[in-house]
């Protein structure tokens, strides 16, 4: 056990706002953090295995999971179910660590919802428009019907965005810095002076 508080940091963002590769970095550079691997309904893409992007998942299983109560969070994203498996985060906040979840903007609010002020929600956006639309075609593996679909839903997002705790611009070829940008946000929020609650008990006692 470790009296460490695990705080649950959101990122959210449009595809193409660069999430993965940023966070990717954020645990290399901070090892607080767990990441936890999502459930979804979708297929595989090639490269990519089961227990390490996702848990894949019938829908059929999927929907007995939301009905068990085994789903933190989740979302239906172009006709596919993904969402956070409880076990996965209690595993991660359990162990003291924050958790991490690249999530999709609602299912970041079903979090707060549920969590309040240990749940801190973070936007990442790419600079412009015509960034985030050039990232998401140069990744080539979807169907124009696909891409347009991410767009718009993209265009929904980022009207979200102002509410948010925070919004965090990925600059093209920044990865690095996006990632120190979020760093600066957790280490901030460790030290927000409500959550010091304990530990001014246990250093500061009353004689
Ligand atoms: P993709 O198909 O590109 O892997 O993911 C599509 C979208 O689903 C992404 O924007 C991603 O952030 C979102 N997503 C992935 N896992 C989860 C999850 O566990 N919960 C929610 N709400 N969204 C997720």
């Amino acid at each position: 056990m470790t009296d460490r508080v695990g705080l649950v940091f959101v990122i959210s963002g449009p595809s193409g706002s660069g999430k993965g590769t940023v966070v990717d970095i954020l645990r290399e550079i901070y090892d607080e953090i767990g990441v936890s691997v999502s459930a979804t309904s979708r297929s595989p893409r090639p490269g990519e295995a089961d227990g390490v992007n996702y848990y894949y998942k019938t829908r059929e299983e999927f929907e007995s999971l939301i009905k068990n109560g085994e789903v933190l969070e989740y979302t239906q994203y172009n006709s596919n179910y993904y969402g956070t498996l409880k076990s996965e985060a209690d595993k991660i906040t359990a162990s003291g660590k924050d958790l991490i979840l690249e999530i999709e903007i609602d299912g970041g609010g079903q979090v707060k919802r549920l969590l309040g002020d240990k749940c801190i929600n973070i936007m990442l956006i790419a600079p412009d428009a015509a960034e985030l639309e050039r990232r998401l075609r140069d990744r080539g593996t979807e169907t124009e019907e696909a891409i347009l679909g991410r767009l718009a839903r993209a265009k929904e997002e980022i009207k979200e965005g102002i509410k948010m705790d925070y919004l965090v611009v990925n600059e093209t070829g920044k990865s690095r810095e996006c990632a120190e940008k979020l760093l600066t946000i957790i280490k901030a929020e460790h030290m927000r002076a409500h959550r010091a609650e304990n530990y001014l008990k246990k250093n500061f006692p009353e004689n």
